[in-house]
């Protein structure tokens, strides 16, 4: 059985997430010598504005992003789901990598409760081993309260306006912290947690 790993205290983690997601800031994850994220066939978003990660990459490494306006790419992988730019387990471009390589933190499926698609077993592999710590009772209220927000939207997708349920276990989990505070709140009916939830999804 794989050893477990220190997520950090749970109340602290899900501040520091919300406020990178808010910002757009790097999040800090303690990777170690992992890198199931750079090899479990992520297509990874890269925008116009990165114009050093852009050069770095180079545009034999880029397709155009569909569905999204010019100037917006994707960085592939190769048939065995790893990035162009990790060679002998190490990230080539480390300096100069994309912001949703800085963003991404694999403990936000450990804080939900889910786990990534079956076809990413090295990420799930590592979500199964994250466990976060309680240093007081607020810490366990909230981590329940992410893990009740992710049950409630799988439940009761039907009470949900059509494009408001998220499309992969990662929009799920980040959905989820999001709005994990509707679950904080005394109980309602499904409907006006639903309406609450919209609500509370729509905030910066
Ligand atoms: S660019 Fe670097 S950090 Fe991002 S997926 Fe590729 S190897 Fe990993």
């Amino acid at each position: 059985m794989s050893p477990v790993l220190s997520a950090g205290p749970f109340s602290a983690w899900l501040r520091a997430a919300r406020e990178a997601l808010r910002t757009g800031a790097g999040a800090d994850v303690p990777c170690g010598d992992c890198t199931a994220c750079c090899a479990s066939s992520y297509f990874i978003h890269v925008r116009p504005g990165e114009t050093a990660t852009l050069d770095a990459l180079g545009k034999d490494a880029l397709i155009d992003a569909p569905g999204l306006p010019a100037g917006h790419k994707l960085l592939g992988h190769g048939k065995d789901g790893t990035c162009p730019k990790l060679v002998e387990n190490r990230c080539t471009v480390y300096a100069h990598r994309p912001q949703t390589c800085r963003a991404y933190d694999c403990r936000v499926f450990a804080a939900a409760g889910i786990l990534e698609s079956p076809d990413k077993p090295r990420i799930n592999a590592r979500v199964e081993q994250w466990r976060f710590d309680y240093p007081t009772p607020r810490d366990r209220e909230e981590h329940e309260a992410v893990r009740s927000a992710a049950r409630f939207i799988t439940n009761n997708a039907g009470l949900f306006p059509e494009g408001r349920i998220p499309g992969t276990p990662s929009q799920l989990a980040v959905l989820a912290m999001k709005v994990h505070g509707v679950f904080l709140e005394p109980p309602r009916v499904p409907a006006e947690t639903a309406r609450r939830i919209v609500e509370a999804s729509r905030a910066p």
